[in-house]
């Protein structure tokens, strides 16, 4: 196994530079460009400055590697991608001011690698496009995969508070900076550095059910989160916030659960939208399987295509949620 001290100090140092320049592309949002992506969902100049950003970063620090990112400069070298283009790499400029539009362009796609190989990274540059276009929560997420195990989790949360009782739509104005290595625990930090990282700890709760999930309906089957919470007992509308920071919010024992329940059977859960929050959990102390029980199989390439669905629970509620979830029948 490699060691994996270099590697995630090197993708600390990445993602708190990237989070920087997400926080000012989210202050513009309004006057900044955005694109569709041929699946119709939204991409911002955001999600390609980071791309580039964390692929430019692991290389000057590591050498040559392997990258799986969710986005590819193609839509950046069409006509009409001409003014997102400008944007990211004016965005690029901020840490590398004097790159240029190709090798801007050529960062990006070299997060291009298939997940074949057996060690490679896997970056979702903005995971929650549409919290980062609300305003909301979003993720900046990258993990280390080798043998089909995650090592590596780092995970920038800009808009997440330290403070429980703030509001996840009210952002805060520094952010979160969760990483973990297997085997060492999880920490967070602020992404400026500075003070001393935290251990993070899922704890036990000993009141009724506290459940997260996403905001948007079509990601997650919201109806039928509420019949699981019922049926152990609980009450309420869950907590809902876009990205990974979901990973987070149990980690740190905000909330007991996280559910992402599948809305069609068709829908196969991409690598980057879950190895980095998996493993800041895992290490914090949480389970996490699909909705059947089974632990997310990392050997399958770009998807999970062995899972259904997400559920990351403390280890009081883990079972007693997928006992819930089979009688349900989903
Ligand atoms: P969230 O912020 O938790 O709603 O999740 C955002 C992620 O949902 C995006 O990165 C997409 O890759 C993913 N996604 C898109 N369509 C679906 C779907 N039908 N079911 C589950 N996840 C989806
Ligand atoms: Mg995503």
């Amino acid at each position: 196994m490699t060691a994996p001290a270099p590697l995630l100090t090197t993708a600390r140092t990445a993602v708190a530079e990237a989070m920087g320049v997400a926080r000012v592309i989210q202050g513009r949002i309004k006057e900044s460009p955005g694109l569709l992506k041929s699946d119709r969902s939204p991409v911002t100049v955001a999600d390609f400055a980071v791309q580039a950003l964390i692929c430019l970063r692991l290389r000057a620090v590591l050498g040559e590697l392997l990258l799986v990112g969710e986005e590819s400069a193609g839509l950046l070298r069409s006509e009409p991608g001409a003014a997102v283009r400008e944007a990211v790499v004016s965005a690029v400029r901020i840490v590398w001011p004097e790159i240029t539009p190709d090798e801007v362009l050529a960062a990006i796609d070299s997060g291009a690698h298939d997940a074949t190989a057996t060690a490679y990274w896997t970056l979702d540059p903005i995971d929650g496009t549409k919290g980062f276009l609300r305003g909301g929560q979003y993720a900046i997420s990258l993990a280390f995969i080798e043998d089909a195990q995650v090592t590596v989790g780092v995970m920038g949360c800009p808009n997440l508070s330290p403070d429980f009782d703030r509001s996840f739509a009210d952002p805060d104005p520094v952010g979160l900076l969760y990483y973990a290595s297997r085997g060492n625990g999880t920490w967070v930090s602020s992404p400026h550095g500075g003070a001393e990282s935290t251990a993070v700890k899922c704890g036990v709760s000993e009141g009724p059910i506290r459940v997260c999930e996403s905001i948007e309906a079509g990601h997650s089957k919201q109806d039928t989160s509420a019949r699981v919470i019922a049926a152990l007992g609980g009450a309420g509308t869950p907590a809902r916030l876009d990205s990974q920071c979901k990973y987070a919010v149990v980690a740190r024992g905000q909330a007991d659960a996280y559910l992402r329940l599948p809305t069609r059977a068709d829908y196969v859960e991409n690598i980057w939208d879950h190895a980095a929050g998996m493993l800041v959990a895992a290490e914090a102390g949480a389970k996490i399987t699909d909705i059947d029980g089974r632990p997310l199989d990392f050997s399958c390439g770009k998807g999970l295509v062995r899972n259904r669905g997400v559920v990351c629970a403390s280890r009081r509620f883990h079972g007693q949620i997928i006992e819930a979830i089979q009688a349900i029948r989903l």
